[in-house]
């Protein structure tokens, strides 16, 4: 495995590898790698001849107070997951080298990127599109895969790709979890195990939302009912303040009342007002 940092060289080995006729597939990560980034890396290697993991805390996907110079890091450890997993090049710029003094453009997609965590997080999906097509026109892949734990960062995704014309196909990786059930994050690093109950308590609501709109009795159950139901076991959890507890159509990420194949529940709940966990699973079947 390779190791780039610069852009101008990652460019131009992508571009290289497509010269030769091979399929390129992007995994853009923020690093600290755990099972939910390698099973996204082992999904791109299945699908594409040589695959590029980019490596990047992007600065302008957080807000002022939040956990951008706390944020877990460690290129080596990274640099040994990735090359055991068979991924072929690990891009990891320099801040400066991807926002150059006097770099003042923005990719924004409107709309879908205003509501639930766009909401409490004004600017982040600006961010987090701006650095996507930057990656984009850097490693030009034929497709790249996103994590569904990030629904709806999965969703601006494939509406810039859309929108924009992007000739990259977007796959979806399903939510990797811990035994306990909850998700695989890099945040989870900064949970103390004293923390541990009111994290699973977002897995916990899932679990038994999905119990309730399966079980008996569920023709009747909409989609205020299955809120209420997950609020209540979170806030059972004093560490624990709801961001939001919706349910949403799955692509558009309008609220629905109620309770239909395509409803997903999305949770985002900020531990001891230090740590925002976010969650999400279709209710219908899963
Ligand atoms: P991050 O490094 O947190 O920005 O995540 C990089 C990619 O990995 C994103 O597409 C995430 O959605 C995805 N990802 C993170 N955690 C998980 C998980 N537990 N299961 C599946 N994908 C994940």
């Amino acid at each position: 495995m390779r190791l780039v940092t610069s852009p101008a060289e990652i460019q131009e080995r992508a571009l290289e590898y497509r010269a030769r006729g091979l399929t390129v597939g992007l995994v853009p990560t923020m690093g600290w790698f755990h099972e939910g980034h390698l099973s996204l890396m082992r999904l791109a290697a299945k699908k594409a001849d040589r695959v590029i993991v980019s490596l990047f805390v992007n600065p302008i996907q957080f807000g002022p107070n939040e956990d951008l110079d706390s944020y877990p890091y460690d290129l080596e450890r990274d640099r040994r997951l990735a090359e055991e997993t068979g991924v072929d090049i690990l891009f990891a710029p320099e801040k400066q080298v991807m926002y150059p003094d006097g770099f003042s453009s923005s990719v924004t997609v409107s709309g879908l990127s205003s509501r639930l965590c766009g909401s409490s997080r004004p600017g982040h999906f600006d961010g987090v599109t701006t650095v996507v097509a930057k990656l984009f026109h850097l490693t030009v892949p034929h497709l790249a895969v996103f994590g569904e734990k990030d629904f709806q960062q999965l969703a601006v995704i494939r509406k810039m790709v859309d929108d924009l014309d992007f000739p990259v196909e977007i796959l979806g990786h399903p939510i990797v979890r811990e035994e306990s059930g909850l998700a695989m994050s890099s945040r989870n690093t900064y949970l103390k195990s004293s923390e541990m109950p009111a994290a699973l308590s977002l897995s916990e609501g899932i679990r038994e939302a999905v119990k309730c709109v399966n079980g008996p009795g569920a023709e009747s159950i909409d989609a205020r009912q299955v809120k209420d139901l997950v609020r209540a076991i979170i806030t059972a959890h004093r560490e624990c303040e709801i961001d939001y507890v919706e349910v949403v159509d799955r692509s558009s990420l309008e609220n629905c009342t109620e309770i239909t194949e395509n409803s997903l529940l999305v949770l985002a709940v900020k531990i001891n007002n230090r740590i925002r966990l976010i969650d999400n699973s279709i209710l219908k079947g899963s």
